[in-house]
């Protein structure tokens, strides 16, 4: 990235254009979201926005240009992510499957593979969905731990050309698909006999053979179709198989690197909206006294503490997208602080607006600690940053050569 931070006439018109989607078809779905008590029905009701999203072309825009798609840069996809998240954080985590699912394709799919893996995200209609099954029920924090640790408890046998594919999968968003019969593509992190692999099923595979066995209720994020599948002897063809059996692991970890990004900017969404209530509450309300409340220096103080890590949450997480997007080197070191910073930083800083705003916040109907359901999750989705985020860090801090001045290119 050029060392700018002015957005270039054409980021500023996806700004435009994404506002005017969120407002038109994002704002309400968030309410109808909020309403609907089914997690089912509630994840269904993104579908026609979906819809609405992929004609417009959206969907192509996560796919890079080498494999067919149409994304921008690091920066536009931060640009875009804002203004979607502000309205609903779901509909995008629902829509970005394919940002971490077809990580891997891209890294070491055959030129085959990619044509047919990428394929249904370059339509120009329907709701094609993918999903990124790595998270198990039992935990997967150590999926990467070999015997007699459990790891990665999906299994891959193979049986003549074919994986037959048994394990439970949980968290993913879209593992049951819109109708129970899985998405178009889910990638799926499993112990094949030589090692952590990623085997990639088609719906044609998946079909009839994925039992939804618990929806889960999220207190944000409500509108993720987030489950518990049973994968039941899904055959996949060997074929299907990413890289080498054994390459799981580190295809993986690259996977969740840009997505990893991006929750610096999901949580600079939910800081944003936040803010904006808060100091809206600040600047109109009196509470009773003399002067509206923004008056008091300790209300100021509040306010001006969040805002400057409001704007530095969303610079940090500009670069990491620009790294993670653009092949970086030092990517992963870029996504591990936009994520653990980010995530953290938003869980802090609502809370403490929800204190400025005082006993009114403390009411679902008032829009403040919807954020907060949000930002909560933030810490722990992605890999969460106790058992996964701050593990990688420490890896590279051990790793041969670590340059503490070479992510930031001032070495
Ligand atoms: C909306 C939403 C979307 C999601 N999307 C996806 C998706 O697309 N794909 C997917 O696979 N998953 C997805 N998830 C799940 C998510 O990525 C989790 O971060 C992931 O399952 C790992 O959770 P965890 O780190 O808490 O692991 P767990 O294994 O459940 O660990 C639980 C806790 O134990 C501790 N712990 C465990 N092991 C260690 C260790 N070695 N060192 C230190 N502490 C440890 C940590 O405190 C950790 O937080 C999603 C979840 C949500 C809510």
């Amino acid at each position: 990235m050029p060392v700018s931070f002015t957005l270039s006439p054409e980021q500023e018109q996806l700004k435009k254009v994404a506002r005017q989607f969120a407002e038109a078809h994002l704002r309400d779905l968030a309410a109808a979201v909020r309403d609907e008590p089914d997690p089912a029905r509630r994840a269904a009701l993104a579908r026609p926005a979906f819809e609405k999203a992929v004609e417009a072309g959206f969907l192509k825009g996560l796919i890079p240009v080498p494999f067919g798609g149409a994304a921008g840069s690091g920066v536009d996809a931060a640009v875009l992510i804002e203004e979607w998240a502000c309205h609903s954080p779901d509909f995008v985590i629902s829509m970005a499957g394919p940002l971490i699912a077809l990580v891997p394709v891209y890294q070491v799919g055959t030129p085959e593979q990619i044509e047919r893996f990428v394929a249904p995200f370059l339509a120009d209609g329907g709701a094609p969905v993918a999903a990124m099954a790595y998270s198990e029920p039992g935990g997967s924090a150590n999926f990467d731990a070999p015997a007699p640790a459990e790891g990665t408890r999906t299994t891959a046998e193979p049986d003549g050309d074919h994986y037959v594919i048994n394990g439970t999968k949980a968290w993913a968003s879209h593992l049951p698909g819109w109708d129970g019969d899985g998405p178009d593509v889910m990638t799926i992190v499993c112990r094949a006999p030589g090692g952590v692999s990623l085997v990639v099923a088609e719906r044609e595979h998946l079909a009839g053979h994925v039992d939804v066995e618990h929806l889960y209720d999220l207190p944000g994020l409500r509108g993720c179709l987030t489950a518990q599948v049973r994968l039941r002897d899904v055959r996949v063809p060997r074929a299907n198989l990413l890289g080498a059996e054994g390459q799981g692991v580190e295809l993986t970890r690259n996977a969740f690197v840009g997505s990893g990004a991006s929750i610096g900017t999901f949580s600079v969404a939910a800081m944003r909206q936040a803010f904006d209530v808060a100091y809206r509450f600040a600047t109109t309300e009196r509470r009773g006294g003399a002067v509206p409340i923004i008056s008091h220096q300790a209300v100021s103080d509040a306010l001006a503490d969040a805002k400057a890590r409001i704007e530095s949450t969303r610079l940090l997480s500009w670069r990491a997208l620009d790294a993670a997007l653009s092949g970086d080197p030092n990517a992963l070191e870029w996504a591990l602080h936009a994520k653990v910073l980010g995530s953290e930083t938003a869980v802090e800083v609502i809370t403490r607006l929800i204190q400025v705003v005082g006993v009114s916040a403390y009411d679902t109907a008032f829009p403040l600690q919807r954020h907060l359901d949000e930002a909560l999750a933030y810490p722990v989705i992605e890999g969460s940053n106790i058992g996964v985020r701050r593990r990688q860090m420490q890896s590279l801090f051990t790793s041969a050569g670590y340059d503490p001045l070479a992510a930031s290119g001032m070495s």
